[in-house]
């Protein structure tokens, strides 16, 4: 029940009404009776600066920021974590006495399920295919690097975007690191390298709601995948997506996004609260808001 007490907690984003973060913080905050609200803020990139300065005058305690914020923010904030700024993306705010604090969870939610299918004491020979190099895209190249990966391999569609991405890795404290085993590739390359690698993730939206029936990947293509691949899309709905079926078909181990979201939402709860995130909870909430596509 909200009531005078009941602090606000939120997401800010455009669009935003997709968003499933507010069922499962929500059904968090039920579970163990906190007096907090979590709400859904559709903010446009003209009016950032403005809803963040609003939502610190009405006392608002932390937020998550999504597409196509999270970088846009940064400059907002009081400070930001060193961590957040490897990745140049903060997706978890909480307030401060005199400003905003930020930070990035999307690493611990992308690596959460990973840990539970490859034991990390592997990660060092293995090979990661990452199609797209937009915001999420950081995200798992940040988490492949902390495991160690030989190669990095990341493909993108516009040649100006890729190297820029490839670019802002060199005055980032991943530098070191990233210079030895990331590259960048056009699309027209994937057939050669599909074969050699055993992890592909999908960090564009392609086939995401409502343009479910697509995939980032060809039958031509998906064949070429070793049979020992994970696939890993970091969609979450439809799930699975297009590119999970035809995986599964192929008998691949597949991933889909709703493990990210919740654990990234579960490490930002924690933040605010200061509480335990009730996992279990927040999974069984997701699962049941959405439905399971046919293979
Ligand atoms: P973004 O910053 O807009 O990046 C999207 C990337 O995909 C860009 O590199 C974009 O290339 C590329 N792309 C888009 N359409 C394409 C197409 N038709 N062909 C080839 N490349 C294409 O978005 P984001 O924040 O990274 O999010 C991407 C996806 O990850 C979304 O579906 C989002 O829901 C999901 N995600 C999930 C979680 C989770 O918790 N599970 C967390 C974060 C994100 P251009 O720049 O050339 O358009």
């Amino acid at each position: 029940m909200i009531k005078g007490t009941t602090q606000l907690l939120g997401v800010i984003g455009d669009p935003i009404t997709h968003s499933l973060s507010p069922i499962i913080h929500n059904t968090a905050i039920r579970h163990l009776g906190l007096d907090y609200a979590y709400v859904p803020f559709r903010v446009g990139g003209e009016d950032l600066s403005t809803a963040v300065a609003g939502l610190a005058a009405i006392g608002v305690v932390g937020f998550n920021v999504t597409i196509p914020h999270k970088q846009a923010i940064m400059p907002l904030l009081r400070d930001i974590s060193p961590f957040a700024e490897g990745i140049g993306a903060v997706n978890t705010v909480w307030r401060q006495k005199d400003g905003w604090s930020g930070t990035n969870t999307d690493v611990e939610g992308f690596l959460a399920p990973l840990i539970d299918f490859i034991p990390t004491d592997t990660w060092r020979q293995r090979r990661v295919l990452v199609l797209g190099c937009g915001g999420a895209a950081r995200s798992v190249v940040v988490g492949c690097s902390q495991l160690g990966c030989s190669s990095l391999v990341v493909f993108g569609r516009n040649k100006s975007k890729l190297e820029a991405f490839y670019g802002s890795w060199l005055n980032s404290p991943l530098k070191n690191t990233l210079s030895q085993v990331l590259s960048i590739h056009p699309w027209q390359q994937l057939m050669n390298y599909l074969p050699t690698v055993d992890l592909i993730v999908n960090t564009t939206p392609i086939g995401m709601h409502p343009i479910s029936d697509t995939s980032p990947l060809g039958e031509q293509e998906m064949d070429l995948i070793a049979s020992h691949a994970v696939v890993y899309d970091l969609i979450y709905t439809p799930s699975p997506t297009k590119l999970l079926r035809q995986a599964q078909l192929r008998g691949l181990v597949i991933i889909d996004g709703q493990e990210m979201l919740i654990h990234q939402g579960a490490a930002a709860f924690k933040i605010w609260t200061r509480q335990s995130p009730p996992i279990e909870v927040m999974r069984m909430a997701l699962k049941t808001t959405i439905t399971p596509q046919p293979v």
